[in-house]
Parts: C-alpha cells; sequence; structure tokens
C-alpha cells in the first residue's frame, strides 16, 4: 500500500467514527455556518447533512440561545481555547427531544457541550468544533438524588403527627435565631405553651383522641402564628414557638389570642364535645442572656408559673419568677 493509500484510509476511518460516534459533531466556520453535521446531530435534529452544510447554525435554529452561544463560540476562535458548558448550568442548549426509555419522564436530552478550536495547518483558527454529549441520564439521576435528599432532610425535621418541626430541629433553629439576634440586636420572643390536664383526656377517651387534640393544637398555632415565626412540638403535648421581630408585649398579646382561640376549639366524639386549654410561658430574648438554653429555662419558668396559678393562662417572664 502506498502512502497516500494509507492517508485516504485514514482519512475514511476518521470520517466514519465522527459519523458514529454517540456525540453529536459539528464544525463550524467563522459565520457560524455549518461544514460538518454527524449521524447523531441528524439523528436528533432531523436535519441531514445536506440540509444543514453552508448554513449558520443559528438560522436553522432560531431557538438557540444565540447571544450567549456566539459569545461562546467568538471566544474560542479569539483566544484559541476550548470552552465548556455543562447541563447544570443550562440544562440543553441543542433542542432535542428526549427518548431514552428509563429518563422518559424528562422531554428534552441533558447536554454537556464542548467547543475546540481547530487549527490549520498554517496554525490559524479557522474553523471550530462543537461537541454535544447527551447526558440526560446522569442529570436526571443526579437530580433525583437531590430531589429525596431534600425530602429525606424536611422529614428527619418534621414531627409526623403535627408536621410542625421536631424538637432537634425546632432547638437548631432557636440556636441559630439566638445566634442571629446577637448580631442584629432585634427583638425575639419565646412561647412555649403545655396542654392542661392533658392525662385527663387520654384517660377519659384514649390515646387516639389525644393524638386529635394534639394534631387540632399546632394546626391552631400554625393559623395563628406569622409565616417568619418558627413552631415546633418541643414534647409529647408540649410546643414552642420563636416569634421573630416581636417583643415580651407583643408576643403576650400572641400567646393570649392563641389560649382564647384554642378554648373555642371542640372535638366531636359520639354524643360528647371535647375541648382543652392550654397555659403559657413568654419570655423576650435578653441582652444578659449567654445562651439558648437561658432564653428557654426563661419561657419554661414563665409556663411553669401559668400552671402554678390555675391554668388556662399566659405569663410574661420577669426575674420575679426566680
Ligand atoms: P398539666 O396541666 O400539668 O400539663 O397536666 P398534664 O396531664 O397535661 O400533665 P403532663 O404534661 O405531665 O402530661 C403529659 C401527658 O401527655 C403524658 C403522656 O401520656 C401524654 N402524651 C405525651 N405524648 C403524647 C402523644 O403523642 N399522644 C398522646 N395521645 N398523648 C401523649
Ligand atoms: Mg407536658
Ligand atoms: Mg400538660
Amino acid at each position: 500500500m502506498t502512502t497516500s493509500q494509507e492517508q485516504l484510509n485514514e482519512f475514511h476511518w476518521m470520517l466514519d467514527m465522527v459519523q458514529t460516534i454517540d456525540a453529536g459533531l459539528v464544525v463550524l466556520d467563522q459565520q457560524y455556518q455549518v461544514q460538518i453535521w454527524n449521524n447523531f446531530m441528524e439523528a436528533h435534529s432531523g436535519k441531514r447533512p445536506d440540509q444543514t452544510h453552508g448554513k449558520s447554525l443559528f438560522e436553522l435554529f432560531p431557538e438557540l440561545p444565540s447571544d450567549w452561544l456566539k459569545q461562546k463560540i467568538d471566544s474560542v476562535f479569539l483566544l484559541k481555547n476550548r470552552a465548556f458548558t455543562t447541563w447544570e448550568q443550562r440544562p440543553h442548549v441543542f433542542p432535542f427531544r428526549n427518548y431514552r426509555p428509563i429518563t422518559g419522564t424528562v422531554d428534552f436530552m441533558y447536554q454537556n457541550i464542548t467547543l475546540i478550536p481547530l487549527t490549520s495547518l498554517t496554525g490559524q483558527v479557522t474553523h471550530i468544533c462543537i461537541i454535544v454529549y447527551d447526558v440526560t441520564d446522569s442529570a436526571v439521576n443526579k437530580e433525583e438524588a437531590q430531589r429525596v435528599n431534600e425530602q429525606l432532610k424536611a422529614l428527619s425535621r418534621t414531627d409526623h403527627l403535627t408536621s410542625l418541626s421536631n424538637r432537634g430541629y425546632w432547638q437548631q433553629r432557636l440556636e441559630q435565631e439566638f445566634g442571629r439576634s446577637k448580631r442584629s440586636g432585634h427583638n425575639y420572643a419565646l412561647v412555649m405553651l403545655d396542654i392542661d390536664h392533658f392525662k385527663n383526656i387520654n384517660d377519659s377517651y384514649g390515646h387516639p383522641v389525644g393524638d386529635e387534640i394534639i394534631t387540632m393544637l399546632a394546626d391552631a398555632i400554625r393559623h395563628i402564628m406569622r409565616k417568619t415565626d418558627i413552631a415546633g412540638r418541643y414534647g409529647g403535648e408540649e410546643f414552642a414557638v420563636i416569634l421573630t421581630d416581636c417583643t415580651g408585649e407583643a408576643a403576650m398579646l400572641f400567646a393570649e389570642r392563641l389560649r382564647e382561640a384554642v378554648e373555642q376549639l371542640k372535638l366531636s366524639l359520639d354524643e360528647q364535645t371535647i375541648t382543652f386549654t392550654i397555659s403559657l410561658g413568654v419570655a423576650a430574648l435578653d441582652g444578659e442572656m449567654e445562651a439558648a438554653a437561658d432564653w428557654l429555662e426563661a419561657a419554661d419558668k414563665a409556663l411553669y408559673a401559668s400552671k402554678h396559678q390555675g391554668r388556662n393562662r399566659s405569663t410574661l417572664y420577669s426575674q420575679e419568677l426566680e
């Protein structure tokens, strides 16, 4: 075999490989006109090489993000360096439909794109090559894993009965807000509350009815608090709410509103109507407090005072309770 025949063979092999490789290959000139358009591009775009040859990429695909892509292409010509874009930055550049069986739930093919400068024998870059990788499977798997992770995280923070924050997560938020208050100097108040004589409810009507009462209370809290407040189930029938941007006096108004709303709640059970009350303790965050635990203790002392003074009432913490 002669050298030129060998070269010709190699050239044909190259073309074969370019055609059949499982990635999109497009060669563009400086006017963004298509010079090479491989099988992958044909299969996914429905446009044959003879339909694309010599045509501007942006006329062929008016939906391409032209400003952004032109800037990328121009910089590859100018700097003679590669450029990349991943599906995380832009899920797809070419609007190809996704037909994969496993990830058939997404409409478009997720793509990673590489742009490489093609250097001529004289060292000039007159063309660039765009390589399009179909990364739909891994992108969808990653997104799915992220979604499941988020769900697990939310689940691990949530109390199953009431859907409020559970104690662990609520305490984390308490620490966070305590730290934030030190930096911002904003007012914060803490409300702790506990159902009065809850044992009697459980004993008289059974545990499931007790659960129902706990759920009703959680709904009342959710209804009355603001979006920025942070409510959690602190114990069996104990709840705690962090009120942001709120003085002790304003928190007392919140506590009384909640207490009165709970007094009005009724659970119908056969012939009977069950009502219940709560006691509350309120503590404003005080600059003297050194740790979140001090704040919690103050609210707990105020709650204890409410219980001690006959229940179904709210108490604002003050030094006299010590
Ligand atoms: P007090 O007015 O002093 O608060 O009286 P109390 O009867 O409510 O006393 P306490 O707070 O000590 O009782 C809490 C009871 O709540 C004890 C426990 O059996 C019950 N409990 C705790 N968690 C749950 C729960 O998830 N569901 C139900 N139904 N009961 C619970
Ligand atoms: Mg209790
Ligand atoms: Mg109780």
